[in-house]
């Protein structure tokens, strides 16, 4: 019976990338404008409305404008903090 290979190789260290900044909505978008504000809000934990996924979702969507078509809805009016 042979042994089974055992090696006491270096771990793979992989590269830390750095995290992209937040996009930034265009300034005569109402879409990207309300999104901006819902962003906000996700990302609050003091805001009923906390949900960093839901950040994350308006991030892709102000990057997807013109929005043409937009890829996610949202209600028109943003909910007050708790
Ligand atoms: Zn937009």
């Amino acid at each position: 019976m042979t042994e089974p290979f055992r090696s006491q190789e270096k771990p793979v260290e992989l590269p830390m990338l750095p995290v992209p900044a937040p996009p930034a909505p265009m300034a005569d978008c109402t879409l990207c404008g309300l999104l901006d504000a819902w962003r906000t809000a996700h990302n609050d934990p003091r805001h009923s409305a906390y949900d960093p996924s839901s950040g994350i979702d308006c991030n892709v969507e102000i990057r997807n404008h013109p929005h043409d078509p937009p890829r996610m809805t949202l209600p028109a009016r943003v909910p007050g903090p708790r």
